[in-house]
C-alpha cells in the first residue's frame, strides 16, 4: 500500500504526484485566485474558521462565486487531513478561478478549481526561535492598496517573491516590505511587530498589510499579559532603533528579528518581551479549544 499523501482536487482524491490542474486554468495562467494557509497542530486545525473567513473575503474582494459553502469547505479540509492521517501540518487551501479560456476575462471561467493540499512546511532553520533571524529593506515596495493588495490573500505573491529573492541574494533570512511611502508594511509572508521601552508596535494593515491571523492572536496575547500595543506607522528608522522585533505568521510563527540590513535590532538577541510573547504563543497552539479538530 501507498503511504503517498493524497491532494483534494473538486471533491476528488489524488495521489500527490498525480494532483494536477489544467493549464488552462486561470490561477495558472493569470494568478487569478485566491488560498489560504493554515496549520495542524496535534489533530487540531489551528483558527480554523478565521482561516476560511479569511478565504471568503479574499475570494468576495476579488468577485469570485465559492462553489462551496464554509461548512462545506471546513469539511474537505478535516476530511483530506483524514486520509492523510495527520496530526501536525501545514494546509494549503486554493480557490483558483476554474478552467477557461484564453484571455483574462474570469467570465471565460464557469467553475471554480478548489485546491486542499494537506503538507509540512519548512520555512526557517530549527533553531530561529532562539537565535533570531536575519533581515532587509528589499528594493521592491509593497503592492499599493489600490493595486494588487496584500490585503487579499490572492495568487498574486510575485511581490513577495521578488523581495525574498532580494534576501537570497544578499544572504539574509527573510526581507521587509516597504509601502510606497516608506513606511514598513510586512515581512513576504508575516506581519511584523517591535518593542520599544516595553511596548509592542505594529503596522496597519492600511498600509497593505494582510490582516495576519497569527498577528490577531498575538494581539490577543499582549491584552492578556497587559503589554500595550499600538497599530501605527513604522519607519525604518524606528525598526533600526527598536529594542527588539519579530515576525508573525503561519508558516513562520513567531520568529525575533536580531538583524536589520546589518543594523543589530536591541542585543542581537531575542528581547525579553518576545521571548515571554513565545512562550505564551506556544500555550496558545497547544490548546484544542484554538481550532477544529479532525
Ligand atoms: N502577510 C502576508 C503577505 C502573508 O502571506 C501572510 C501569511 N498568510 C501573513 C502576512 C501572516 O498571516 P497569518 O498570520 O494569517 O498567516
Amino acid at each position: 500500500m501507498s503511504s503517498e499523501l493524497v491532494v483534494y482536487i473538486d471533491g476528488q482524491y489524488y495521489p500527490k504526484s498525480q494532483a494536477k490542474i489544467s493549464v488552462y486554468d486561470h490561477g495558472f495562467l493569470y494568478g487569478d485566485g485566491v488560498f489560504e494557509g493554515i496549520r495542524e497542530y496535534n489533530g487540531v486545525v489551528f483558527k480554523l474558521k478565521e482561516h476560511i473567513d479569511r478565504l471568503y473575503r479574499s475570494a468576495h474582494a476579488i468577485a469570485l462565486n465559492m462553489p462551496l459553502t464554509k461548512e462545506e469547505m471546513t469539511k474537505a479540509v478535516v476530511e483530506t487531513l483524514q486520509k492523510n492521517k495527520m496530526k501536525d501540518s501545514y494546509i494549503r487551501l486554493v480557490v483558483s478561478r476554474g478552467v477557461g479560456d484564453l484571455g483574462l476575462d474570469p467570465r471565460k471561467c464557469p467553475k471554480p478549481t478548489v485546491i486542499v493540499i494537506t503538507d509540512t512546511i519548512s520555512i526557517r532553520a530549527g533553531n530561529a526561535k532562539e537565535t533570531g533571524i536575519t533581515t532587509m529593506f528589499s528594493w521592491v515596495r509593497r503592492n499599493p492598496v489600490d493595486a494588487t493588495s496584500h490585503e487579499i490573500k490572492s495568487l498574486n505573491y510575485l511581490n513577495s517573491v521578488l523581495a525574498k529573492i532580494e534576501a537570497n541574494a544578499w544572504g539574509v533570512d527573510e526581507a521587509l516590505c516597504l509601502e510606497s511611502n516608506g513606511c514598513i508594511a510586512e515581512g513576504v509572508g508575516e506581519n511584523v511587530f517591535i518593542v520599544k521601552d516595553g511596548e509592542l508596535l505594529t503596522p496597519p494593515t492600511s498600509t497593505g498589510a494582510l490582516a495576519g491571523i497569527t498577528a490577531e492572536v498575538v494581539t490577543q496575547i499582549a491584552a492578556k499579559l497587559h503589554i500595550k500595543l499600538t497599530v501605527t506607522n513604522l519607519t525604518p528608522f524606528m525598526m533600526f532603533t527598536a529594542d527588539e522585533a519579530f515576525f508573525t505568521g503561519t508558516a513562520m510563527e513567531m520568529v525575533p528579528i536580531r538583524e536589520v540590513n546589518k543594523r543589530q535590532i536591541g542585543t542581537g538577541k531575542p528581547g525579553p518581551v518576545t521571548k515571554k510573547l513565545i512562550a505564551e504563543f506556544q500555550k496558545v497552539i497547544e490548546d484544542p479549544a484554538q481550532g477544529v479538530k479532525v
